[in-house]
C-alpha cells in the first residue's frame, strides 16, 4: 500500500494535510525523517469548544442504557477490523514500529472493543447487608463525565482505544490529545469512530474530540473542571505536573507513566526461552515501550553464558525500514531519543560499563532518521543511571548471588511498571510474586515484562503513577460510585443504634 492509498483508506485528506502553513505542526515519519503532513494546531478557544461539545454529549449519553452504548463500540470494533491493514501501516509510519507491531496495536484495539461490549452488560455494583431492619444497601455505578485522554507517541492508537472503549460504555465522551508526534493516527481513529457513529445513528455529536497540540493543549485540559478524569500516558516528568494539577482541582487522574523494567534470570532458568524473551522485550519496538526490558539481573553462575548468547543473538537482529518484511527493529522516534541513548551509553562506559552495540546505522542512506543497533551494557553495579528510564534499546546486565539481593536491586527503581523472573524453581517463582517480591504492577514468570494482553489491568506503582486501565475492573475509574440505602419498612431506625426522637 502506498502512503496515498493508506490515507485514502482511512479517510485522511492528503491534499489538505499537505497544505503548508508556517504555524502548522509538521508531522514527520521516523522511517526517513521526511515530512508527511502539516496540521493546524488547535487554539485555546478551539480546545475549549471541543471540551464544551463533549460536555454537551455527556448530558445525552449518560442516559443511554449501557448495553446500547456497547453497540457503538461493537460497531467501532467492526470498523477497526475492516481498517486493520491501513491503520496498522499508519501506526508504523508515524511511530516507526515494525508492521507486525503496528498491526498488533490495531488488534489490541479490536480486542478492547470486544471486551468493552461484554462489559457494557456487566457494570455491576454490590448489594450490601444493612444493619437496620427493613433496609437494603447497594452500590450503583454512574457515568463520571467527559474524560480527557493525553497520550504518548509510542502507542499512538491503542492507548486511546483502551480509554475510549471503556469510557464510552461507562457513559463518558472523550477529549483526546494525542502526542504531537503522532496526530495523523489520531485523526484516522476519529474518522473510524465517525463511520461507526454513522451506522449507530443516534450517537450525540461531540463524543470523540481530538485536540491537536502539544504540552500547552494538554495543560489546558488538565486545568478544566469539565473533565473530571484525566487519563495521561507519558513520561514521569509529564505525570509529575499533571497529577498535582488535577488533584488541585479535586479531579481524578489515571496516570500511566514511565517504566524501568527488570527481569531476574535465576540459575535454574530455561536459557533458550529466556534469550528469546529478552530479545523481544529489550530490543523489540527499538526499546520504545513503557514495558521494555531495561535491566537484566542474572545469577552469577550463568551470567557469562547468557550474556554471550545475547550478544550473538543481538548481532543477528534485522534492523531497518519497519515496513519491510523480516525487519525486527525500526528507528528511534527522533534525534532527541538518539542523543539521550548516546548520552546514557557514554555515562555507562564512564561508570565502568562494557558496551556492545548502540551505534547509529544507515546515517548515509537516512540522514534524518535514527536507526541504532540495540545495546547490551555489562555493568559492575546498579548506578544511578540504571534507575532512570532511557527510552531506547539499552539493556543493562547485572549479576547477583542471592535472590533476595536480586529483588532488592529490582525494586530499587523509582518506577514500578513491569517485571519478570525466569526460573524453573517453583519456590523462586512464588517468592518473586509474593508480597516480598516484585513491587511492580505487572509481575510475570517465564515471559518477558512487555506485550501485555488487554484482559488484565495495566499500569504500575511508584513513579509509574499508580493508574490502571484496560481490562479487569479498571472501568471503575471511569464511573462514580453511589451508595444507596433503601428503607422498605414503616419504621425509621438510625444506624449505630442512635435514638433521636422528640
Ligand atoms: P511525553 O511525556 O513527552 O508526552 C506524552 C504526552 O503528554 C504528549 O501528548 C505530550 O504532549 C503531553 N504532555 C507533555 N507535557 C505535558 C504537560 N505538562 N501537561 C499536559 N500534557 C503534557 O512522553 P512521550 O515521549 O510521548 O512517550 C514516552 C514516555 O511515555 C515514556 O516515559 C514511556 O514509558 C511512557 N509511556 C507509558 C505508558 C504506560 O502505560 N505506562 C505507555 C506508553 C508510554
Amino acid at each position: 500500500m502506498t502512503r496515498e492509498e493508506i490515507f485514502a483508506a482511512l479517510g485522511l485528506d492528503a491534499a489538505a494535510l499537505a497544505a503548508a502553513d508556517s504555524d502548522a505542526l509538521a508531522v514527520r515519519s521516523p522511517i526517513d525523517g521526511a515530512e508527511i503532513a502539516r496540521l493546524g494546531l488547535d487554539t485555546e478557544a478551539e480546545t475549549d469548544a471541543k471540551i464544551a461539545k463533549a460536555a454537551a454529549a455527556f448530558d445525552i449519553w449518560r442516559a443511554t442504557p449501557p448495553p446500547r452504548r456497547g453497540e457503538l463500540i461493537r460497531l467501532l470494533g467492526n470498523e477497526l477490523r475492516a481498517a486493520k491493514e491501513p491503520l496498522g501501516r499508519l501506526v508504523s509510519i508515524e511511530s516507526g514500529k515494525i508492521l507486525a507491531e503496528g498491526l498488533g496495536e490495531v488488534q489490541e484495539m479490536i480486542d478492547i472493543c470486544d471486551f468493552a461490549v461484554g462489559l457494557s452488560r456487566q457494570l455491576y455494583g454490590l448489594t450490601i447487608a444493612s444493619e437496620r431492619p427493613g433496609h437494603r444497601m447497594m452500590e450503583t455505578w454512574h457515568p463520571l463525565g467527559p474524560v480527557g485522554v493525553i497520550s504518548a507517541f509510542n502507542f499512538p492508537a491503542a492507548v486511546w482505544a483502551w480509554n475510549f472503549a471503556i469510557a464510552i460504555v461507562c457513559g463518558d465522551p472523550v477529549v483526546w490529545k494525542p502526542s504531537e508526534k503522532t496526530p495523523l493516527t489520531a485523526l484516522a481513529c476519529q474518522g473510524l469512530y465517525m463511520r461507526a457513529a454513522e451506522r449507530f445513528q443516534d450517537a450525540p455529536d461531540g463524543m470523540m474530540q481530538v485536540v491537536i497540540g502539544g504540552a500547552d493543549a494538554g495543560k489546558q485540559m488538565v486545568g478544566d473542571t469539565r473533565l473530571p478524569l484525566i487519563s495521561a500516558t507519558g513520561s514521569c516528568r509529564m505525570g509529575a505536573t499533571v497529577g498535582p494539577a488535577v488533584a488541585a482541582r479535586f479531579g481524578r487522574s489515571l496516570l500511566e507513566l514511565g517504566g524501568n523494567n527488570a527481569m531476574i534470570v535465576t540459575g535454574s532458568a530455561d536459557l533458550e526461552l529466556a534469550v528469546r524473551a529478552i530479545l523481544f522485550a529489550a530490543a523489540g519496538t527499538a526499546g520504545q515501550r513503557c514495558t521494555t526490558l531495561r535491566r537484566l539481573i542474572v545469577h552469577q553462575s550463568i551470567r557469562d553464558n547468557l550474556t554471550g548468547r545475547l550478544q550473538a543473538a543481538y548481532a543477528d537482529i534485522a534492523i531497518g525500514d519497519p515496513l519491510q518484511g523480516g525487519i525486527l527493529v525500526g528507528p528511534l522516534i527522533d534525534k532527541r531519543a538518539f542523543d539521550a541513548m548516546q548520552d546514557a551509553l557514554a555515562r555507562a562506559a564512564a561508570e565502568g560499563g562494557v558496551v556492545t552495540g548502540g551505534e547509529r546505522l544507515f546515517a548515509g542512506e537516512y540522514p534524518d532518521a535514527y536507526y541504532v543497533r540495540p545495546a547490551i551494557v555489562e555493568m559492575p553495579g546498579q548506578t544511578d543511571l540504571l534507575l532512570e528510564e532511557t527510552f531506547a534499546p539499552v539493556l543493562y546486565v547485572l549479576g547477583y548471588e542471592d535472590l533476595k539481593d536480586a529483588i532488592r536491586l529490582h525494586n530499587a527503581s523509582p518506577q514500578g511498571l513491569a517485571s519478570s523472573i525466569f526460573t524453573t524453581d517453583m519456590r523462586e517463582a512464588e517468592y518473586f510474586l509474593s508480597a516480598e517480591g516484585s513491587d511492580c504492577g505487572i509481575a510475570n514468570v517465564n515471559i518477558g515484562p512487555s506485550g501485555a494482553e488487554i484482559g488484565g489491568a495495566f499500569g504500575g506503582e511508584k513513579e509509574t503513577g499508580g493508574g490502571r486501565e484496560s481490562g479487569s475492573d479498571a472501568w471503575r475509574a471511569y464511573m462514580r460510585r453511589a451508595t444507596n440505602t433503601i428503607n422498605y419498612s414503616s419504621e425509621l431506625p438510625l444506624a449505630q443504634g442512635i435514638r433521636f426522637e422528640v
